[in-house]
């Protein structure tokens, strides 16, 4: 039976040495969380470091504490001193971490550290190739494992491999700053099913990969030689029942069984009619703890009548402290607290109350329960948990979350009072808004909020990403094109051998000849001039190039042959042994003056494109503009015509063009006419392009249908380019 493998830098153990023997304990981190139906019931193995340097244990020791971990479906990846300061402190947190969340000069790039994390990143990927059998499921996560996903597909290709980034991706002018950007790319997409937080880190990644790899995207698949990958959004949610549950259950805790630490809290909150406002981060510099103490000073100067009735409680984690910028983070922060609180304190009253360090979860419920406004202004974050965390303990519905425009958390969470954190004047208004805010409308607003995190908690969003991992095998069987081999490659010359009337339905561009970025330079070679010369002296072959350029164009190549044309997708036709071009939709063009100025307005805006005037048709070609601003244009462009045309008229979507044509005529109904013309018994028909869908769509299921490329397509099989196709077709000659 398969099974899934999960990988994360860290194991969700604790470890410690108790009587000088390691122990170890499994903790309820989100991710432990979301997975334990998968990992709980033994269906899964749970492979990373266990949180100890290789040389803090002694070598038994460790392999003591290794069978222990595996009894326990856990599988520990052992790293020195030197790996983890390298791959983990270095690479790992000095370099992707801050270019990641845009803190672009905090990156400090160092090629022995780029060693290190190939080389653990190798270290994780062996892990995973000792364990995997075929048909098993791998789930890698986040930004320490970039390069695993390729390191195990391109050894083992029968697995299916999902990819969780929990941290933003970044725009594309952030991420092509990164030396080693296209290793990155092509390690993440090794996966089959590659995940983010919220739909602009999705874009932002596909807008790399299309620009650094030049890899074809149709909507969220890329495209590769061999396979697909789907890209996707899943947010994280949390364990909502939990927060939920104990924050109701410490609701009801007598007042002489209060830890010292509520009461203090409930001391505050008696006296003046005090409010409490709460942030609680990891001390990190994308967390905006500066910005924010210095809008609740802001606030306080600006509005004095909240002295001694207002206080803020920030909690700040200790995180990489080991790390330069984040020692310096730890300076200015106590520096200013020290500043804000020596220059507005009372006698009765400091404004912060500051704890750098952690709390355990009752503490932390105290604290979410108690708390009249949360804020939540990250400079930066992938998603935020906090947030989310907040909401859930606050079962009466009363409260009031302040939250980042920055935090992908925002993107779920609309009914809260959104901030730009860098805005220090909007913040502490925010916190002023928050403090008056109609208990009423707290009510409506958390009403919303927790109803959307109670549904997409954090098995909710496991089960969903695993879900669609596992539908992945099938999505791709279905579509059943398969590429020609050495054994379809008989079949089509013993059909062809067979035979007696054959027709050759064959497109031009991308089909017979390499795309051109001067379309008047893709001719073809001598060798497809000879191939048609071959296959039109065999008075039983009937070929034709169905193609969607203009008659002119067709004419100067193939005029003296013995074939038939077809031009304009279907519009105009010229017979074999005939000279005549026949209008096969001999309407009005009325239309075009309507869309012709659009097109005109399109190409003046965006450089690099141009309209070309066929006699039926109009095409806006993109192929020389900037990739990304193409696309964007031709789905804007889109979006005006669609407005403006009936159903006479139809948008064609092509390999970066868009034609505007009458629907009445296109390459499908052209080639069914050619075909019921005579009684053929071999038909083959290839093209690359979606408007050769319809010649595949429409033409009877016997016929030996091939896309060139690798486009989702209704042929039955394909080859992977226009050398391959003459190829088979050179073999049919033979
Ligand atoms: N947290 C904790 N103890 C504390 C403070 C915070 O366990 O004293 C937890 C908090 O409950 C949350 C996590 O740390 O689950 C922080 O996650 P978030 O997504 O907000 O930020 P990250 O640290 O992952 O950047």
């Amino acid at each position: 039976m398969s099974k899934y493998i999960i990988v994360s830098n860290r194991l969700p153990v604790k470890i410690e040495k108790l009587h000088n023997q390691w122990k170890f304990s499994s903790t309820s981190g989100g991710l432990a969380t979301g997975l334990k139906t998968v990992h709980e019931n033994g269906k899964s193995l749970w492979i990373g470091w266990a949180g100890i340097s290789g040389e803090a244990i002694e070598k038994d020791d460790y392999s003591v504490l290794s069978q222990q971990l595996i009894k326990e479906n856990y599988k520990p990846i052992a790293l020195t001193q030197k790996e983890i300061d390298d791959f983990y402190l270095g690479l790992s947190n000095k370099c992707i971490w801050p270019l990641f969340h845009y803190f672009k000069q905090y990156v400090e790039f160092d090629e022995q550290q780029w060693e290190s994390y190939v080389a653990v990143n190798q270290k994780f990927a062996n892990a995973i190739l000792e364990e995997v059998e075929s048909g098993d499921k791998i789930w890698i996560h986040d930004y320490q494992l970039l390069l695993v996903p390729d390191m195990v597909k391109s050894i083992k290709k029968d697995v299916t491999i999902g990819f969780f980034l929990h941290i933003p991706f970044p725009s594309f002018e952030i991420f092509r700053i990164f030396p080693k950007r296209d290793e990155l790319l092509q390690g993440m997409l090794g996966a089959d099913l590659i995940g983010f937080h919220t739909y602009d880190y999705q874009r932002h990644f596909l807008s790399s990969v299309k620009r650094h790899l030049h890899l074809p995207v149709s909507f969220n698949v890329v495209k590769k030689a061999d396979r697909e990958i789907v890209v996707d959004t899943f947010p994280m949610g949390i364990d909502f029942q939990k927060f939920e549950q104990t924050a109701i259950k410490q609701s009801e805790t007598a007042q002489k069984d209060f830890t010292p630490f509520r009461a203090e809290l409930e001391r505050h909150k008696a006296s003046n009619d005090g409010k409490i406002i709460l942030s609680i981060d990891r001390l990190d510099y994308t967390k905006g703890v500066i910005h924010r103490i210095k809008s609740f000073e802001y606030f306080i100067e600006q509005y004095p009548e909240y002295k001694e009735k207002v206080r803020l409680v920030m909690v700040t984690v200790p995180s990489r402290s080991n790390v330069s910028h984040y020692k310096k983070l730890k300076r200015e922060t106590d520096e200013i607290i020290g500043r804000v609180n020596g220059k507005l304190a009372t006698v009765n009253w400091t404004p912060i109350w500051y704890y750098y360090r952690s709390f355990d979860f009752n503490d932390l419920i105290d604290l979410y329960s108690l708390t009249d406004i949360m804020m939540v202004t990250p400079l930066r974050d992938g998603m935020n948990l906090v947030a989310k965390e907040y909401l859930a303990t606050c079962f009466d519905h009363k409260g009031v979350l302040i939250l980042s425009e920055l935090a992908g958390a925002v993107k779920e969470l609309h009914q809260s009072i959104t901030v730009n954190p860098f805005d220090l004047k909007q913040q502490a208004k925010s916190i002023h808004e928050a403090i008056n805010m109609p208990i009423e409308e707290q009510i409506d607003r958390n009403t919303e909020l927790r109803e959307r995190i109670k549904r997409y908690d954090v098995t909710f969003w496991s089960h969903s990403f695993l879900e669609r991992l596992n539908e992945l095998p099938k999505v791709f069987k279905l579509n059943k094109t398969l590429p020609i081999d050495a054994v379809i490659q008989q079949s089509i010359v013993s059909a062809y051998q067979s035979a007696s009337k054959r027709l050759f339905l064959l497109d031009y561009d991308g089909t017979l000849v390499r795309f051109h970025k001067m379309r008047n330079k893709a001719l073809p070679t001598e060798e497809v001039l000879q191939l048609i010369d071959q296959l039109s002296s065999d008075p039983s072959n009937h070929v034709v190039i169905i193609s969607g350029r203009p008659m002119s164009f067709l004419n100067s190549i193939f005029s003296k042959k013995n074939i038939t044309l077809v031009a304009e997708h279907g519009h105009f036709v010229k017979n074999k042994n005939n000279d005549k071009w026949i209008d096969k939709n001999p309407s009005s063009n009325e239309w075009m003056h309507y869309i012709y100025p659009v097109l005109q307005q399109f190409t003046d805006n965006t450089p690099g494109t141009l309209i070309e005037e066929k006699k039926k048709s109009l095409v806006w070609h993109y192929r020389k503009t900037d990739p990304e601003l193409g696309l964007k244009k031709s789905e804007e462009l889109k979006t005006v015509l669609s407005s403006m045309i009936t159903s006479e008229i139809t948008i064609m979507n092509g390999d970066k063009v868009i034609e505007i044509i009458p629907s009445w005529v296109n390459k499908g109904s052209a080639a069914i006419e050619l075909y019921s013309n005579d009684s053929y018994d071999f038909i083959f028909v290839a093209g690359d392009d979606l408007t050769d869908e319809d010649m595949f769509l429409k033409l009877p299921l016997d016929v030996f249908s091939i896309k060139v490329g690798h486009k989702q397509t209704s042929a039955k099989y394909s080859v992977n380019g226009y050398r391959e196709l003459l190829s088979v077709l050179n073999k049919l000659n033979q």
